[in-house]
């Protein structure tokens, strides 16, 4: 078993209980993971694949994405041991695999499977495609634009805002708490999966990332699914905005490399995006060959 240790993150003002020390991660890989609490009975739960937020409310856990079905078995593990509750609501931000193969760990654990109806959509489409209908939990509830419910002393809000990094992203707002999970439609510092396919626009995202600081109040805590080797997860307007410079970066970089008639190829050898440096990973061809996507799209 791994040891535990407290760590007391003042700049954060969050209490972290991590479990294993991390140099340990390559050698235990998939058997790591980690619990942040971001107040009494709000957390996150960071393994693999987009982050996890739970709240211990007492009408019932509320949980916002599953992963994958053995890290949903560890998260499971770890909520067991501090609450007797069963699940209230399990929540899917978007239907990527990496958020919703852990549905069916929690399914009988609850009644409530909430998504946006596009989502639902294209779980279903892709279990279907990828022969996996038989492990799949599909969202039993479904909403448009906006759904609220009152659960415990909590309100639950979600909000659609159209295309993004799918064309079913919800944000998730968690109002007494002050948190928000924003599915992916930050990836931060980290060069992001655009899915075309699945309706992705890069253009409707640039305008989501923009409102957000209008929709919530100050102080509110943002939770992204995925981050970069040391960035968190855990980010700020300011973050948010780093990330929408990226997209507007993408865009106009594509752009200019189109009007100077570059092919796809040529655009796709691209290592970095111009004007958003701090993204490193090297995986810049995922948003280059996106944007191109995007941005030839009336041509056909
Ligand atoms: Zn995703």
């Amino acid at each position: 078993m791994h040891r535990r240790k407290f760590i007391r993150n003042s700049s954060l003002g969050l209490t972290l209980l991590l479990l294993g020390k991390m140099g340990q991660l390559t050698a235990l890989s998939g058997e790591i993971y980690q619990i942040k609490m971001l107040n009494h009975n709000t957390g996150i739960f960071i393994e693999k694949g987009g982050t996890i937020l739970f709240q211990l409310n007492k009408a019932g856990i509320i949980l916002v994405d599953s992963q994958f079905t053995d890290s949903a078995t560890h998260l499971l593990e770890e909520l067991k041991k501090r609450t007797t509750l069963s699940v209230n609501i399990l929540v899917n931000t978007h239907h990527h695999p990496d958020h919703t193969s852990g549905n069916i760990i929690f399914q009988k654990y609850t009644k409530h499977i909430l998504a946006h109806a596009n989502s639902k959509i294209n779980q279903e489409y892709t279990a279907i495609r990828n022969h996996t209908e038989s492990m799949q939990a599909y969202p039993n509830q479904t909403y448009t634009n906006h759904i609220k419910r009152k659960i415990g002393n909590e309100t639950l809000r979600l909000d659609y805002l159209g295309a993004g990094h799918t064309n079913g992203d919800s944000l998730v707002y968690l109002k007494k708490a002050g948190v928000v999970h924003l599915g992916d439609l930050v990836f931060n510092r980290m060069h992001p999966y655009i899915d075309k396919p699945a309706g992705a626009s890069i253009t409707n995202w640039i305008t989501i990332l923009e409102k957000i600081p209008h929709i919530y109040p100050a102080n509110t805590v943002f939770i992204c699914g995925h981050a970069a080797k040391n960035h968190s997860v855990i980010i700020t307007e300011e973050d948010i905005f780093l990330f929408r410079d990226y997209l507007k970066n993408l865009l106009n970089f594509t752009s200019e490399q189109i009007a100077n008639g570059r092919s796809r190829l040529e655009l796709l050898e691209n290592k970095s995006i111009p004007g958003s440096p701090e993204w490193q990973d090297g995986e810049a061809s995922r948003g280059l060959d996106a944007a191109y996507t995007e941005l030839t799209a009336h041509f056909k």
